[in-house]
């Protein structure tokens, strides 16, 4: 994976300048994140960080909690359930989700400027968007 540990670096000087706490288990959740490199449920997670079952509620904790500090990005399922995706800072991204595999890839189109400029001219402050496409990808599309 390129720049992983680059990423690592930024996302925790993200953690260092927010109020969270660092704890181990927060640092082990953040280095897997790092090292999967693709978008992920949180019961993956949880198992790749080596975490007891009994954790999942940790893990979603701390799921928000990165989210909240802008290092973290929640992708919807079609169904029900959520990926999520470590980001550079305050980045986001689209995604292609494959609705059997949940493979995803990144979609390369924003219109986060086209928005926003639309949302000031309606008065519309805080204003954040959504758009993920869902489909069969090769593996699952037969
Ligand atoms: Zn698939
Ligand atoms: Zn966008």
């Amino acid at each position: 994976m390129k720049n992983g540990k680059d990423l690592l670096h930024r996302v925790r000087q993200c953690v260092e300048a927010s109020p969270l706490r660092m704890t181990r288990k927060r640092e082990r959740l953040l280095e897997t994140l790092v090292s999967v490199d693709r978008p992920i449920p949180a019961a993956e997670l949880r198992d790749r960080a080596g975490l007891p079952a009994g954790d999942l509620v940790t893990v979603y904790r701390t799921l928000e909690a990165f989210e909240g500090i802008g290092i973290l990005q929640r992708i919807p399922l079609e169904d029900s359930g959520h990926l999520f995706e470590l980001t550079e800072p305050n980045d986001h991204h689209h995604h292609f989700v494959c609705r059997e595999c949940h493979k995803t890839e990144r979609l390369d189109l924003c219109l986060a400027d086209n928005l926003s400029k639309q949302a000031r001219k309606l008065g519309f402050t805080q204003v954040t968007h959504l758009m993920e496409v869902y489909g069969l990808c090769p593996d699952c599309r037969e």
